[in-house]
């Protein structure tokens, strides 16, 4: 079954939830997380990815309950609210990670001689930048889709701080961001 996962996310915006596996429309469904590349195509952030390489990252992985159950997935039956505080959440903790990459991890990834540590990603690797700064975006995008779900419905954005900490962080670094500035 192939899943059009922005679809899927708008639909998930609107109403009920909506399995990626099966279908079905569901008031709750089963979220934990898979390290699984299989996994890859029920996890609503991974159609962001890098798709030429299979994504062996943790993830978060919903799923109905029957589809949990068949594919042993280890989580909790969340209703759509608790859902969406797991996604933003899930999207903080991805934002964060590149954020930390292009801040400091690179460097290590890469092993660059330490004569370059004053360089920056783009100088060194401008293709590895271009994939980073792309998922970054998508992520981005992300979490103002979800933070539109708080607003429409009156609810509370869950750790509200977090957004302009990351700004700052972002800004310092020298670079920009769709949620802020
Ligand atoms: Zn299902
Ligand atoms: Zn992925």
């Amino acid at each position: 079954m192939q899943i059009d996962w922005q679809k899927a996310i708008d639909e998930i915006l609107s109403s009920e939830i909506c399995c990626p596996r099966c279908g079905a429309l569901v008031p709750e469904v089963m979220v934990g997380y898979s390290r699984a590349p299989s996994a890859g195509q029920f996890a609503p952030l991974c159609q962001g990815c890098d798709s030429r390489q299979e994504c062996d990252a943790r993830k978060l992985v919903l799923l109905c309950e029957a589809c949990g159950r068949e594919l042993r997935l280890r989580g909790r039956k969340v209703n759509q609210e608790a859902m969406m505080i797991a996604l933003l959440e899930e999207c903080q903790r991805n934002l964060e990670e590149s954020l930390d990459y292009l801040a400091e991890y690179w460097r290590e990834d890469l092993d660059i001689d330490p004569e370059d540590i004053g360089k920056r990603l783009e100088e060194m690797d401008p293709q590895l930048f271009a994939q980073e700064n792309t998922w970054r975006r998508y992520l981005e995008e992300q979490y103002l889709k979800f933070h539109r779900w708080f607003r429409e419905r009156a609810l509370r954005i869950p750790n509200p701080a977090w957004r302009s900490e990351y700004v700052e962080e972002i800004i310092a670094l020298n670079y920009e961001s769709l949620l802020g500035d």
